[in-house]
């Protein structure tokens, strides 16, 4: 089977933001990655942007997976994203729950959980979607238990996805060990690694915190003493980063997906380093 890498962005708020994202997606176009994908905020507070974003790259000449979140959504709302991307030729998904803004805690909407995304994507639009969801190596900060939040991936799994990605992570046995138990359960789509390159200490530990990834304690305390030397920073991260994926790589991950936080300089580079 050939592999998947793919890169992620945000949709730009500003015409100096969207002007930024020209020049990073042109750079990493000439990786010649699989698709592009593009997120979608909270309560679909980013639907226009998400689609203007992935409608550009789509003209690009590449493949565009808008991210669409189903939390606080009604059924009509998601018809309706559906069927303009359909309209617009789009054929790929990154189908999720999403999270509830804070003090939205009461409109959690019609859909509860992304396998609910999942099918109802699949009863509206058949196969016109390749359908993406995702997958917590670490687990999801809000599962139950690690046994109960892999009963809820393979249910979404086995709901009509045809790939995962991964939330990021530095442990790569966290990575191997979860796609062997999903796989002990009948899942058979590929399971990519999400990668998140090192630039930036506070950001990092920010988004970490935020999401259940975890930052090994050698990691941060390496981070941690370089202070503000950012150079040292970058350096150290790309090291760490490129081992990873070599790592993840060889032991057969099918594929990896950056998170670019739409930078091209780290993304580009680990993928020299490795020789892609
Ligand atoms: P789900 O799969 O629904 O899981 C959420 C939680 O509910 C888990 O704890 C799970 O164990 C539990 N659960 C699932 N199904 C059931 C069930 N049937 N019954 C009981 N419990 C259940 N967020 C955005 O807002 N926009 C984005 O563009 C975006 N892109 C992302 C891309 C990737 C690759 C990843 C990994 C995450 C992304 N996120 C994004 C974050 C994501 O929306 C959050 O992590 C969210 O909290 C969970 O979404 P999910 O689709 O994984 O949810």
């Amino acid at each position: 089977m050939s592999r998947t890498f793919s890169f992620e962005f945000f949709p730009p708020k500003t015409p100096e933001g969207q002007e930024k994202l020209r020049i990073t997606r042109d750079v990493l176009a000439q990786l010649k990655p699989k698709f592009f994908s593009v997120t979608f905020g909270a309560g679909g507070s980013t639907r226009d942007r998400t689609l203007e974003t992935v409608l550009e790259i789509q003209q690009s000449g590449f493949d565009a997976a808008p991210h669409l979140s189903c939390v606080g959504s009604s059924p009509d709302n998601i018809r309706a994203i559906l069927q303009q991307y359909k309209d617009n030729g789009i054929h790929h998904l990154v189908a999720l729950r999403g999270d509830l803004p804070s003090g939205m805690g009461s409109e959690i909407g019609s859909f509860r959980y992304a396998n609910e995304l999942v099918e109802f994507i699949r009863k509206e639009t058949g196969d016109w979607f390749n359908i993406e969801i995702a997958a917590y190596p670490e687990y999801h900060p809000q599962a139950k238990s690690p046994a109960d939040d892999l009963d809820n991936f393979v249910r979404k799994a086995k709901a009509g996805a045809n790939s995962a990605i991964t939330q990021y992570f530095y442990n790569a046995d966290a990575y191997f060990r979860f796609v062997a138990a999903a796989q002990a359960r009948g899942v058979t789509i590929p399971i990519v690694p999400g990668i998140m390159p090192i630039t930036n200490t506070t950001q990092l530990l920010r988004f970490s915190d935020a999401c259940g990834a975890e930052v090994p304690r050698w990691i941060r305390l390496k981070l941690a003493s370089f202070g503000d030397d950012m150079a040292s920073i970058r350096a150290f991260g790309l090291d760490v980063v490129t081992g990873l994926c070599q790592h993840l790589l060889e032991q057969g991950a099918p594929g990896l997906h950056f998170y670019t936080l739409n930078q091209a300089v780290a993304t580009r580079t680990i993928w020299e380093r490795l020789g892609l």
